[in-house]
């Protein structure tokens, strides 16, 4: 059957009712969130596109497999589980369960980096740099130029610059560089893919030099599925055979379960040396716990790897980046100013084309998602001025990006809910001269976005 955008591969079992607010209702709900989305209580929010991290819905065989843990302290069956899923559809030899992905990405650091070491990936991601740094590594951006270009249609924005990672190379020397990390799709590029061609070629250069490749795999299904759309060559192989031969270029990876995992928590680090899975093994139980559970429960092993098997199915995925663009073709088609081309998870508002008459330290981006919120309860997240936070002199860092992030949850949202999102943009954009800024009454000193307050500017 043709269809331009594919309909919900699934039917309701069970439903979880949400908030009908009214206007009043959410001006007070609003008020006392100082102006912030992420202050919200979600009982609040009709829908909820703050992330889609952990915020997936789980499929009647994942909730079946859940009865079935297996709590041993040691040698849970969950595991074994877990390690098949792992062999067989990313074709790792060894796999460390770990409460989320950045408890995997605290091992990979600690077992890899020495300080004064390098680190280059394609474009950064919070917590994957934090845990870098602090093991002594200095992060190199090494993604292509057109990644920084949000109107920029290049359809594999995630690729790594080869010229970049040579420089590299050639600046501080091979062995100061204890693997390349490489993203599959590029969340903070907007969700892009990597080309199978650019990860064979990072992949080839890297040997050459005895660099390894870790991948943050942690949306590996949404690449594959851009490759087989997108890449010649792959519109006839399974999203499993494209996985599998994207994981074959590299040497490990983290993963983070609450994204493609399709489960609320949990991850994995998996290793094919094993010297690395031994030094993984005995740094686990200092931070997580016995290495044949890491930081999860046994039931939520069997979720994870049901849940892995599930991601691989085509009509889901490609379902997915379906729900993304629809939401994206539609704001395009009244003319609202969007990051392009759509990436794998998120929809991102340009709130600088979208209120220009606000100053960039008038937080056009949080005031969107406020007004957002307020028009019709659906919640999004500034990705801004606010987000960057401010340098070592007290000043805004002024990023060259001033966002909405509109982020899909997996398998939990319709089309209709997405058309009510689409209808509220458009009406907000129909409004958008007579809005106005915002401005501080309570700046926490770090991660400011997470708990600041605000007022309007009359
Ligand atoms: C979410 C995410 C992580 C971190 O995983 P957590 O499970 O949140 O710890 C790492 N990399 C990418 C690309 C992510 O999206």
């Amino acid at each position: 059957m043709d269809y331009k955008y594919m309909a919900e591969p699934y039917k309701i079992k069970m439903v979880e009712p949400i908030a009908v607010t009214t206007r009043e209702q959410r001006e007070e709900a609003l008020k006392k969130a100082g102006y912030n989305t992420f202050l919200l209580d979600s009982e609040d929010v009709y829908i909820d596109l703050l992330t889609d991290s952990g915020t997936n819905a789980m499929s009647d065989n994942q909730w079946a497999g859940l009865m079935l843990g297996d709590e041993a302290y040691a040698g849970s069956k969950n595991f074994k589980h877990l390690q098949e899923a792992v062999r067989e559809l990313y074709g790792f030899k060894h796999v460390v369960p770990t409460h989320q992905g950045r408890g995997a990405e605290n091992l990979l650091s600690q077992i890899m980096i020495k300080p004064g070491d390098y680190v280059p990936g394609n474009m950064y991601f919070t917590t994957t740099r934090a845990h870098q740094e602090l093991n002594g590594a200095t992060f190199r951006d090494i993604i292509i130029d057109e990644a920084h270009d949000p109107q920029n249609e290049h359809p594999f924005k995630g690729n790594i610059d080869l010229r970049k990672l040579q420089d590299l190379i050639d600046e501080v020397g091979a062995e100061k560089i204890p693997y390349i990390c490489l993203a599959v799709t590029v969340n903070l590029a907007g969700g892009q893919p990597v080309a199978m061609s650019n990860i064979k070629d990072v992949y080839a250069l890297a040997q050459k030099h005895n660099i390894k490749v870790m991948m943050d795999a942690t949306r590996c299904v949404e690449n594959a599925c851009f490759i087989k759309q997108r890449e010649p060559g792959y519109a006839h192989k399974t999203i499993k055979e494209i996985v599998r031969e994207m994981f074959s270029y590299s040497d490990g990876c983290t993963m983070s379960g609450k994204k493609d995992g399709i489960v609320n928590i949990g991850g994995f680090l998996a290793l094919n040396d094993d010297d690395l899975y031994q030094k993984a093994t005995s740094l686990v139980v200092v931070y997580e716990g016995m290495p044949s559970y890491g930081g999860m429960t046994g039931r939520d092993m069997e979720a994870l790897a049901r849940g892995m098997y599930e991601s691989m199915d085509y009509h889901f995925i490609s379902h997915r980046l379906d729900q993304v663009k629809y939401l994206g073709d539609r704001l395009m088609a009244a003319g609202i100013p969007i990051v392009k081309p759509v990436g794998g998870h998120a929809i991102f508002l340009d709130a600088k084309a979208f209120y220009p008459q606000i100053p960039q330290d008038e937080f056009p981006a949080q005031m969107l998602a406020a007004q957002l919120y307020l028009q019709s309860g659906v919640r999004s997240m500034e990705r801004g001025i606010i987000s960057a936070g401010r340098d070592k002199d007290g000043n805004h860092h002024y990023p060259k990006l001033e966002l909405v992030r509109l982020t899909i949850p997996r398998r939990v949202y319709t089309y209709s809910h997405l058309d009510v999102v689409a209808d509220s943009v458009i009406d907000l954009y129909k409004e958008r001269e007579k809005v106005k800024g915002l401005r501080f009454v309570y700046e926490p000193p770090v991660l400011r976005f997470f708990t600041a307050r605000f007022e309007p500017i009359k």
